[in-house]
């Protein structure tokens, strides 16, 4: 039996804010690689709300892993 789908806003697939703590819906996508542990063109992802966006990338780009901040909404197009 399969319960017809209804969409939750609220439902597991809703993206969080990564930040320690933060319950926030996602806004960013922080796109990053550390080169000690991972291939070039791998690439790990942070999410970030509005609020830690700029905390978040700080503490990569202080470590020279961050690539790349995008829209979530972007990055998931991409993503197809
Ligand atoms: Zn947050």
């Amino acid at each position: 039996m399969i319960p017809s789908a209804s969409p939750s806003p609220e439902g597991p697939e809703t993206p969080l804010c990564s930040a320690k703590g933060c319950r926030a819906a996602a806004v960013w996508v922080l796109a990053w690689n550390n080169p000690k542990l991972h291939t070039p063109e791998r690439r790990k992802t942070w999410l970030a709300c509005d609020e830690h966006r700029e905390h978040l990338s700080t503490f990569l780009g202080m470590r020279g892993f961050l690539k790349e901040t995008v829209r979530l909404q972007e990055w998931e197009q991409r993503e197809g």
